[in-house]
């Protein structure tokens, strides 16, 4: 074999080092473009579940009005679900009702016929006073969020008006009712959702027109969950 030259010699290593520099510069480049692509598509997630200590959380269970419905194939169809992933928040879109009357209103597919119309229920209703009213057990399923009726407990707020905005009685409950789910089944707060966002139903309307008040919303829901250290002890 005949020996390499001196310059040939450092000619291959200037090659080499080359090749290697833009292997670098290459990487370097695709590990940006991958970042901005991932915050692109992940903007929510900044509490993530994993890693959260819940151990050192516990807000309490607010008053609760058990009112259960009659099991029936329409709106209590008695399905076990037992993996809660998140909490869907709704609005009656009846203006000026209550909770009871809403939930009466879940009570009475019972008497109707077996179809996806009547197919309409969910685990709570809170009412204009801040009244918390159960319907479904929190390890069945409910009708209310589609395809997420399988892995979330939801909640119907009713409203005074035609906005959809909640009393402050309601927002109140709400915050409260949250809280204590979000400790109870180790919820995180981008897990707290609308509606809207399974969907695109314009409900709970107001909070889906006006992004602020959803982002303050949860902020609220996060920030007293947050606010409910247990009390360790010495
Ligand atoms: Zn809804």
């Amino acid at each position: 074999m005949k020996k390499l030259t001196n310059a040939k010699k450092r000619k291959i290593r200037r090659a080499a080092v080359m090749i290697m520099a833009s292997a670098v510069v290459a990487l370097a480049v695709l590990s940006v473009i991958i970042n901005i692509i991932t915050s692109v598509y992940n903007t929510d997630v900044k509490e993530d579940k994993s890693g959260f200590d819940y151990s050192k959380y516990a807000a309490s269970r607010p008053h609760i009005k058990k009112m259960l419905l009659t099991e029936n194939i329409n709106s209590r169809p008695g399905t076990e679900i037992s993996n809660i992933n998140g909490i869907v928040v709704h609005y009656t879109a009846n203006p000026g009702t209550d909770a009871e009357a809403n939930r009466n209103y879940f009570e009475s597919r019972k008497d109707e016929e077996d179809s996806i119309e009547n197919k309409v229920s969910s685990h709570f209703i809170i009412g204009l006073d801040g009244t918390i009213v159960q319907c479904i057990p929190l390890n069945e399923m409910a009708y209310a969020s589609k395809d997420r009726n399988v892995d979330t407990i939801s909640i119907e707020c009713c409203h005074p008006d035609d906005t959809g905005k909640f009393s402050d009685a309601t927002y109140t409950a709400l915050v409260q009712l949250s809280g204590w789910l979000c400790g109870k089944f180790e919820i995180d707060k981008n897990s707290i959702i609308r509606h809207y966002d399974v969907t695109g139903k314009m409900c709970p309307l107001y909070y889906v027109e006006n992004e602020d008040a959803w982002n303050k919303l949860r902020d609220d829901i996060w920030q007293y969950f947050l606010s409910c250290e247990k009390d360790l002890g010495e």
